[in-house]
């Protein structure tokens, strides 16, 4: 290793790289295959593509792009404010929400004290704690999912941060908001809980919750939401935090001022007033993922339930089912990364991208019954 990287801090250098999902022009190239044939399953976007009102926004605020965004993103907070009913001192954007759940890392950790965040949980809590230099706290899952108990047991007196995926990715398990609640109402004072709700927009009215008024009562929470899964915005990398106006003040501080793009910046104006737009893709979601869910049991695999977009398949240990579906033109994602080396996590697409995947697997595994 040469020097400057030898000389790098021990938890930077024993980060492990997060691996993206294949991008479809990558495996056109390493297979020959036709980039238009190319099914991508892989990083739980929005299969309808950008709603048509973002693209018009967006293609208007191309116009400015010679000039600095909002820093301070004073258009889009407001969108923000009437949407979910909070004051503008209580936003925080982010470049994607991955950039927040960052800030928060950065905000309440540092070496010597320690982030906690669940077994199978969202790649990105272990990155953020890793990245600070902070201590990490794993904690068991139960069924694949949270087990809020033992995520209180885990929490120290050195304990800066907690971090919690609803539903969760990779899995699409599921806390309820009375469990949440009660969590949140046991949690040190001290102790600042970020909720992730990426995929909050997909819930059926049975699970739906609002977590955004507890902040009141919970000034430690802080909540993200991102325009990249249901408002289909992933490529332009905008999401935000929610949390207690002091709260949102210390993330900002840490943030870079233009963090979020101009054009990025109307396009989440412009989506977050879609309605039709989210209602068309959660209803697609849902029936995508019915479709999905019984067609691959149809075929003797297990799944996972899923609250997201998105629902794991059990290939098996040493499958090389991913591999297989790639020579199909079929992207989907290993989830090894998530200690869950059986299982395979395939995005919910448009119906006739769920047969893809569903004739794939079929070809691929030889049509036979029972993969366990
Ligand atoms: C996709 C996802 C996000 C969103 O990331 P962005 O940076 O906003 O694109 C956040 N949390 C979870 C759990 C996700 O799966």
């Amino acid at each position: 290793m040469i020097d400057p990287c030898e000389s790098a801090p021990s938890w930077i250098r024993s980060i492990a790289p997060y691996i993206p999902g294949k991008p479809a022009q990558e495996l056109a190239r390493e297979m020959g295959l036709d980039e238009a044939g190319i099914v991508k399953l892989a990083s739980n976007e929005n299969p309808l593509g950008p709603s048509e009102r973002a693209l018009e926004a967006m293609r208007g605020a191309l116009r400015d792009i010679a000039r600095y965004p909002d820093g301070n993103g004073f258009e889009l907070k407001r969108a923000i404010s009437t949407k979910y009913g909070v004051d503008m001192t209580q936003i925080v954007l982010g470049n994607g929400s991955n950039d927040v759940l960052e800030l928060a890392a950065r905000t309440f950790l540092a070496p010597g004290r320690s982030g906690v965040y669940s077994r199978h949980a969202f790649a990105v809590y272990a990155l953020s704690v890793q990245s600070v230099g902070a201590i990490h706290i794993e904690t068991p899952a139960v069924d694949f999912g949270h087990d809020l108990d033992a995520m209180l047991g885990a929490i120290r007196d050195d304990t800066a941060i907690v971090f919690i995926a609803n539903p969760n990715n990779p899995t699409g398990t599921f806390v309820s908001g009375e469990a949440l609640r009660v969590f949140l109402a046991k949690v040190p004072k001290r102790v600042t809980v970020v909720l992730d709700e990426a995929y909050t927009e997909y819930l059926g009215d049975q699970d739906r919750y609002d977590s955004i008024p507890w902040i009141r009562e919970f000034p430690n929470l802080v909540v993200t939401r991102t325009f990249s899964k249901a408002f289909g915005l992933a490529g332009m990398r905008v999401g935000f935090a929610l949390a207690h106006p002091d709260v949102a003040d210390l993330m900002n501080r840490v943030r870079q001022p233009f963090n979020v793009n101009s054009v990025a910046q109307a396009g989440a104006i412009a989506c977050l007033g879609d309605d039709d737009y989210v209602a068309r893709s959660r209803a697609l979601n849902l029936e995508g993922m019915k479709q999905v869910a019984d067609g691959v049991a149809a075929q003797g695999f297990e799944v996972l339930p899923s609250r997201g977009n998105f629902v794991c398949v059990r290939v098996g240990a040493g499958s090389d089912m991913y591999q297989k579906l790639l020579r199909l033109g079929v992207i989907v994602r290993p989830i090894g990364g998530y200690a869950m080396p059986e299982w395979l996590r395939v995005s919910i697409g448009l119906p006739e991208e769920n047969e893809r995947f569903l004739s794939a697997l079929r070809e691929a595994s030889g049509g036979s019954g029972r993969h366990r």
